[in-house]
């Protein structure tokens, strides 16, 4: 059931069952399209007839469309049903400490344009300029990808609790920076921003198939420039008193450990973060690399890890040790059925799994927790890009439209999941 609080009285009187159907119509066509109008009312346990009202209530609001027809053992062909999506697109944004890369999606995430990379500024003006400069040249020049509903941006930090502020960013220096407005009004659109990693566990959570069995608590960990975490908690993104639950790349790994960017000796993010690794490589702190490196990334140690770079691959499992102890004080504080790891280091995934695994399983307080589920997420699957584009697609499709000003206190799969499984009868 949804939590209710005084505040949220709008959505409770707006949760009619009719409103909680027509999201649940949004969801499976969402995870099913193309679908026919037999297919959701059987999807639904509904009555055809009034699954096909709220499908035209929906057609005639440009929610869904009809495409092709679909193939029918006997009688008439079905005409299926598609979310319309056309004609409408996200400038979508995943900021990090050095770079910022930008894309067009349409409203399920997919990209629409080339993605493009810039040097991330460090004055909060001057990055939203240049962002904003950035997202109307794309604009300009992708006048296909139909008109820009919002843009999501994806930040390496904390934000209040109602999403505009960056409360503190530790690798950009940021500490109480307005971001949503300057860049809305630098725009003239529409502005959602999120944690990055909360990001990437909402557009975790929407992707996941509308019927399915609500798949348990999940963690998402994003191993980058730093370490930022998202987790879902009964279907909704868990934000706490704060907005800055998830941050486990700061909890203490030793209290005498290197100096974190946070401003405190020995948290995780200084063990397993990409400069951590690339440290350890070069033996001594980076940036700078040496010149002979050019520009080294995670990715090439795994590379010269494998073709025998003794050092890269010792660099890179004292890495996989630190994340495996890591992982295990995630996993005895919340047990969740799921992580996803994303993040360079993931590309080095086959040689160091068992390193990490031998460090969850020493850690972990009952054998099994050593195995719970880890999911690499391939940083060519853009994660965080995703993310930043389900900011704008959530809402968009989503069941929390214009609640509160934040389109991220439950996923586009709650209703579904909140009534049980529809396929139930
Ligand atoms: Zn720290």
């Amino acid at each position: 059931m949804r939590r209710l609080h005084t505040k949220e009285l709008r959505i409770a009187t707006r949760n009619t069952s009719r409103a909680i159907n027509r999201q649940i119509v949004l969801n499976l066509l969402r995870t099913h399209q193309p679908v026919s109008r037999a297919a959701l009312a059987r999807l639904m346990g509904m009555q055809r007839s009034a699954v096909g009202l709220l499908v035209n209530e929906l057609i005639a609001q440009g929610l869904v469309r009809e495409g092709a027809t679909g193939e029918a053992s006997r009688g008439r062909k079905p005409t299926l049903l598609h979310l319309d999506s056309r004609g409408r697109c996200a400038a979508a944004a995943d900021m990090r400490a050095t770079r910022t890369f930008l894309a067009l999606t349409d409203l399920m995430g997919r990209e629409l344009s080339p993605v493009v990379s810039f040097a991330t500024d460090h004055d909060p003006g001057a990055f939203v300029q240049n962002l904003a400069g950035r997202v109307r040249r794309l604009l300009a020049e992708h006048p296909e990808a139909g008109r820009c509903q919002g843009v999501g941006l994806a930040v390496p930090g904390m934000l209040d609790r109602s999403g505009s502020v960056v409360v503190h960013a530790p690798r950009l220096g940021w500490r109480n920076v307005a971001l949503k407005e300057p860049l809305a009004a630098a725009l003239g659109l529409p502005v959602e921003l999120e944690n990055a990693a909360k990001a990437c566990a909402l557009a975790q959570l929407w992707a996941t198939r509308g019927d399915a069995q609500p798949s348990g608590d999940m963690v998402f960990l994003s191993v980058s420039d730093g370490v930022g975490g998202g987790v879902v908690v009964g279907g909704e993104v868990l934000r706490g008193r704060h907005n800055v639950a998830g941050e486990f790349g700061h909890m203490p790994l030793s209290v005498d450990g290197p100096l974190c960017a946070c401003g405190s000796p020995g948290c995780w993010e200084v063990y397993v973060s990409n400069l951590a690794t690339l440290s350890r490589y070069v033996g001594r702190p980076v940036p700078p690399l040496p010149a002979e490196l050019g520009d080294l990334t995670v990715d090439g140690l795994a590379v010269r890890a494998r073709s025998g770079d003794v050092r890269a691959l010792t660099a890179l499992l004292a890495t996989a040790r630190y994340l495996g102890l890591g992982l295990a004080s995630i996993v005895n504080a919340l047990d969740p059925a799921r992580i996803y790891l994303s993040g360079e280091i993931t590309s080095a995934w086959d040689l160091i799994e068992s390193t990490v695994r031998a460090g969850m399983a020493e850690r972990t307080l009952v054998a099994a927790g050593g195995d719970t589920e880890i999911v690499v997420v391939q940083t060519e699957e853009r994660p965080r890009l995703r993310g930043a584009a389900a900011l704008v697609g959530v809402p968009a499709f989503g069941d929390d439209q214009g609640s509160s000003g934040r389109v991220l206190h439950s996923s586009g799969d709650a209703p579904a999941q909140r009534l049980g499984n529809p396929r139930r009868r």
